[in-house]
């Protein structure tokens, strides 16, 4: 948990109040009083409501206008209508708009302050909100404003909702028996939480629905929860299955850490019937939406426990372990810092390795994941011009697909593949003794445990302490710098060796460019430096016509074009361009059917085998 500082409460008489208040009733005047309801759920609006003791300064009240795990500007605000205020006898006060996503209300005299409003909640993936008549999600943070100068008093929580339905959340529930209320024609139950302070209140995501499928288990006496929402369909699995193997990640990171900062911890999936894949971490809790077919074969599994190994670890890498930059959380305002390549990538690293050395994942699953991961930075462009540690600072105007997409570059695939290299570089200058494991838990004793954030060369200092050298020529180059990772001079610490192989599946030829679906047409999504489209005077936005001959309706029939073509062949290209129809010939290029393997050299010496069964060992001993 958070250590948290309680501010000491707002005066607050009661004698001067007519009538029972919220506040009153609760006994707890600094409290903030929220509430969440709907009226017709299809117009997708809830009501929001927070309640609030008032003196004699006007109450500023302010919505995020980001949240943590997605750093960039989001601005919650513009799904607000229809904001008024009122006091304790429900005269009305006014509310003004001050900026982009704060409102002031002059409490004239008013002993207690309601402001209210309607929010759009119309988008479904694991960091917004979404209000349906089959379901109720939602994000404190997009929904619910703190008070200048109040965010670390108390919070208190109530749901209304249809009686029957099923809750999940880390929120801390109220139990005041079952209380039902008449609204018109319809009962609403009032289901109430509470939170210590507006922190954690907006880091607890809320599902609610008609059902809810609640499966737990328990590691070092802390109950965990696996809850879904939509159709669990299993294929060959077994609940049984399944859970074994959530129990066995999670044994594998409570060792690593040697302690669970949590009481009780929620997996909150939502299984939709279409193809998505989102989730955010939180304190005690991950969200998730994602294809309902996760169970149906190995592939989609790992994806989906390396997501949630990925959602837990973050329990304690960046919901506690954090960038001083981050420390504590300032919700109006981009918080910059170099360190995303960490906070996102080494816990990406982490969430595969996690699954490798407690027996989830075999070994060869994990060197196929591994050599995808390279695949997948091999094949941006953007890693000859951007650095992790800029993509890290610049992910709030260009980290999530803005920009030129030929600059940019994934924090989380290259921050995995250096902490990787790091990990392997501290085991061969150590002999084994230390890893980044051993950089990780100093950090979280040194700082974390201290209260406080890193620093940004903390992670650096940690690993130089660590491994009892200089990391600063690996630093300028592979972190700071746009330098290809030498990844064969690492893996052989471990006995380990990346080969490029021929993926038999895929045509060689390309013609280098992204392609993008517009109904039954394909446009250029992108063209990729120093291809031949980009040669032949291609654009982004060009609409393909043929190639080859070939008509192109789909995505799809690109590759086939290039199955029947050769590199070094030159197709013609009929595409148009503001309603223009134009031809060039393109020089076709090759090596698109690349991809690189991890595998184990043929012969080890027994220092390699020794690290890399160190390196894939099991601290639960599992
Ligand atoms: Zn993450």
């Amino acid at each position: 948990m958070r250590r948290l500082t309680f501010l000491p409460a707002v005066a607050f008489f009661f004698a001067a109040t007519p009538g029972p208040t919220i506040a009153q009733e609760s006994g707890m005047d600094a409290t903030i009083h929220y509430r969440l309801g709907w009226d017709n759920p299809a117009s997708q609006l809830y009501t929001v409501s927070v309640t609030a003791s008032a003196g004699d300064e006007p109450i500023i009240f302010s919505l995020p206008s980001w949240r943590p795990g997605r750093y960039i500007i989001q601005n919650y605000a513009a799904n607000v209508q229809a904001i008024r205020a009122r006091d304790e006898n429900g005269r009305p006060l006014e509310a003004e708009w001050i900026d982009l996503d704060s409102w002031r209300v002059e409490p004239d005299g008013a002993a207690q302050v309601t402001l209210e409003y309607e929010y759009y909640a119309s988008t479904l993936d694991a960091g917004s909100s979404t209000l349906r008549p089959d379901v109720a999600y939602f994000n404190p943070v997009n929904l619910f404003p703190w008070i200048e100068g109040r965010m670390d008093n108390p919070v208190a929580l109530t749901l209304d909702l249809p009686p029957e339905w099923a809750i999940a959340t880390q929120l801390e529930r109220v139990d005041d028996g079952e209380q039902i209320e008449q609204r018109g024609n319809r009962e609403v139950l009032l289901a109430r939480f509470r939170a210590p302070d507006y922190h954690r209140f907006v880091d607890s995501p809320t599902v609610a629905a008609p059902e809810l499928t609640d499966w737990s288990f328990t590691v070092d006496g802390v109950p965990y929860h696996v809850v879904m929402r939509g159709e669990v369909r299993l294929g060959d699995r077994t609940q049984e299955s399944i859970l074994a193997d959530f129990e066995a990640m999670t044994r594998e990171q409570v060792a690593f850490f040697g302690v669970t900062p949590f009481d009780e911890y929620w997996h909150l999936y939502q299984l939709v019937p279409y193809p998505f894949g989102h989730a955010v971490e939180h304190e005690a809790s991950a969200s998730y939406v994602m294809h309902d077919g996760v169970f149906m074969n190995d592939f989609a599994y790992m994806g989906f426990m390396s997501t949630t190994s990925h959602e837990l670890f973050h329990a304690w890498n960046v919901k506690r372990l954090r960038p001083a930059a981050l420390w504590p959380y300032d919700y109006s305002t981009p918080q910059l810092t170099r360190l995303h390549w960490v906070t996102e990538g080494v816990t990406s690293y982490y969430d595969k390795l996690f699954l490798a050395r407690s027996g989830v994942a075999t070994e060869e699953r994990y060197y196929e994941a591994l050599g995808n991961t390279i695949r997948s930075l091999q094949r941006s462009p953007g890693r000859k011009v951007t650095s992790a540690s800029l993509a890290s600072l610049t992910s709030w105007h260009s980290g999530y697909g803005d920009g030129n997409p030929n600059q940019s570059i994934s924090f989380y695939t290259k921050g995995s593949l250096l902490g990787l290299l790091i990990d392997l570089r501290i085991r061969d200058l150590t002999d084994g003794e230390k890893s980044l494991d051993d950089a990780i838990r100093y950090l979280w004793r040194e700082y974390y445990e201290q209260d406080l954030g890193y620093p940004e060369d903390g992670l650096q200092r940690a690993i130089e302490t660590i491994a009892g050298e200089s990391f600063d020529d690996f630093f300028d180059r592979y972190v700071h710098g746009v330098d290809e990772l030498p990844y064969d001079d690492y893996l052989s610490v471990v006995g380990l060796r990346l080969r490029e192989d021929v993926d038999e599946t895929r045509p060689a030829a390309t013609i280098g460019l992204a392609p993008r679906p517009t109904g039954h047409r394909v446009a250029i999504d992108n063209v990729f430096p120093d291809s031949p489209s980009l040669e032949a005077g291609l654009m982004r936005g060009d609409v393909l016509v043929s190639i080859a001959g070939l008509e192109i309706e789909t995505s799809a029939d690109i590759m086939e074009a290039m199955k029947t073509h050769q590199p070094g062949e030159v197709v013609g290209v009929v595409y148009e361009r503001g309603g223009v129809e134009n031809t060039v010939s393109v020089t076709l290029d090759g090596g698109a059917n690349l991809r690189w393997v991890v595998e184990p050299v043929a012969e080890s010496t027994e220092r390699q085998l020794r690290l890399r069964k160190a390196w894939l060992a099991s601290d639960a001993g599992t």
